[in-house]
């Protein structure tokens, strides 16, 4: 018995074998991948694609970097695993660095084995810390698959766990491009956007309320940037009601935007703090909490009730504290700032001249969105989203086209997301770019 070598034999075993995330199964046939490097990754006919949505945004340095890759050989010859009851010493060294680079007092690290984990432990927290049960959430949003996290997660993959016996309440977020709140502009989408959350926590009882659960920068669902003040007013809401902020930076921690965390573009400082993907690049599955000094000392005479064997698994951890050496030794936090600000976005504002298609871009560093419209006066979206699915055919065409031509972005409803790796080079992102730029032309013609 051996490991499959062989594209076809791989893909066999796949099909007999392994059910696939989100999916229909019948309606997939999942590519092989025999290898990656840097930005980009191969199949087993050789062919190569850039990684423009670094798989699931969290191969932030990139595909097998040399040192990461050493630091897990290192730590297995030493030590594998230990019980999260030990203390170890990549845990301990990493739970130090993340607390040295995360905002305000926030300093100290439950560790999980990914993004669902660390919001489901981050609202416990609020719980047990406040006394009280209900979480707010925004609709568009996704917080994990696990029973509490998809509960919170406003986006309709919530749709087929919602049992609504999980306490959680949702709003929606600032949107100006769709405003819920029929706002002409972003200053009034602040306002309204403020207004309606108040209320909310008002209707729904300030006593009853743990916590306020939202993604500094909404990602799946639009790379929604909340407007300046918005954080700040959300921190005054929490601060009046006695209500936990809780952050989920699992997309958008570890230099997507090119800060340690995004929350620190806008100053403003969480309770809770969720991180997983960028935290090592998923070399080894890896998330947490990183929590302030208030929520740490509930836990200081009473138990911290929740637990995972997994938890500070010290090849995650090692992979964590080498990946956190690249970002300095690379400079990447300023590559990422200075090619999202020198490269990607004036070429994106370029296309969008050339695009009528392209209805909006937003961004920040390499994280940007195109929505795409069939008409920009009224906003109507290339594709329409309905409870029976959407019509995917233009989204599907347009992938297609920039996976022909090497490029591998991530697409949702009706926008295109680029997401490469942090450690793209210049003349990688531009080439990138001119690929997506020429497959466009398939969404012009929906126009
Ligand atoms: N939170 C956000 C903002 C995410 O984007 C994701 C995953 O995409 C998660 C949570 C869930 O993370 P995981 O898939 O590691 O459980």
């Amino acid at each position: 018995m051996a490991i499959p070598t062989t594209a076809d034999e791989v893909r066999r075993l796949d099909r007999d074998h392994v059910l696939h995330s989100w999916s229909a199964q019948a309606h997939i046939n999942p590519l092989p991948i025999k290898s990656a490097s840097g930005a980009s990754f191969s199949d087993y006919d050789g062919n190569t694609w850039l990684d423009f949505a670094s798989q699931l945004v969290n191969s932030n340095i990139g595909h097998q970097h040399p040192k990461v890759v050493q630091a897990i050989k290192d730590q297995a010859e030493k030590l594998c695993f230990v019980a999260p009851a030990f203390a170890n010493d990549a845990r301990s060294e990493l739970a130090r660095l993340i607390a040295e680079r995360a905002p305000g007092d926030l300093n100290k690290v439950f560790f999980t084995n990914g993004g669902a984990e660390a919001n489901e432990n981050a609202i416990r927290m609020a719980r047990v810390h406040t006394g009280k049960q209900k979480i707010l959430s925004a609709y568009r949003s996704y917080h994990g698959a696990t029973h509490t996290a998809i509960t919170a997660t406003g986006d309709p993959r919530r749709w087929a766990s919602d049992n609504s016996s999980t306490g959680i309440v949702h709003f929606f977020g600032p949107y100006a491009y769709r405003s819920a709140f029929g706002a002409k502009n972003e200053a009034e989408e602040l306002e309204r956007s403020l207004g309606h959350l108040e209320q909310l926590v008002m209707l729904e009882g300030p006593g009853t309320i743990a916590g306020i659960l939202l993604e500094t920068i909404v990602g799946t669902n639009g790379v929604l940037l909340p407007p300046d003040g918005y954080l700040a007013g959300v921190r005054e809401i929490c601060d009046k009601y006695g209500i936990m902020l809780i952050a989920d930076e699992v997309m958008v921690g570890f230099g997507r935007v090119g800060e340690w965390f995004a929350i620190n573009n806008w100053g403003v400082t969480p309770d809770l703090l969720t991180f997983a993907k960028g935290v090592n690049s998923g070399y080894v599955p890896l998330g947490g909490v990183v929590m302030s000094k208030a929520i740490a000392d509930t836990f200081e005479d009473r138990p911290f009730p929740g637990g995972l064997t997994y938890s500070g698994h010290p090849l995650a951890c090692a992979a964590g504290v080498a990946s956190i050496e690249v970002f300095e030794e690379e400079k990447i936090l300023e590559h990422v700032k200075d090619l999202g600000e020198r490269v990607l976005r004036p070429r994106l504002d370029k296309m969008a001249v050339d695009h009528p298609s392209i209805g909006e871009i937003r961004g920040k560093g390499l994280f940007f969105a195109l929505e795409l419209v069939t008409n920009r006066e009224t906003h109507e979206p290339l594709v329409v989203f309905n409870a029976s699915g959407a019509d995917a055919e233009p989204m599907t065409k347009l992938l297609a086209a920039c996976k022909e031509r090497g490029v591998w972005p991530f697409t949702h409803f009706n926008r295109l997301h680029i997401a490469p790796p942090l450690v793209i080079s210049e003349e990688e992102l531009v080439r990138g770019l001119d690929v997506i730029d020429e497959a466009l032309k398939v969404a012009d013609e929906y126009y």
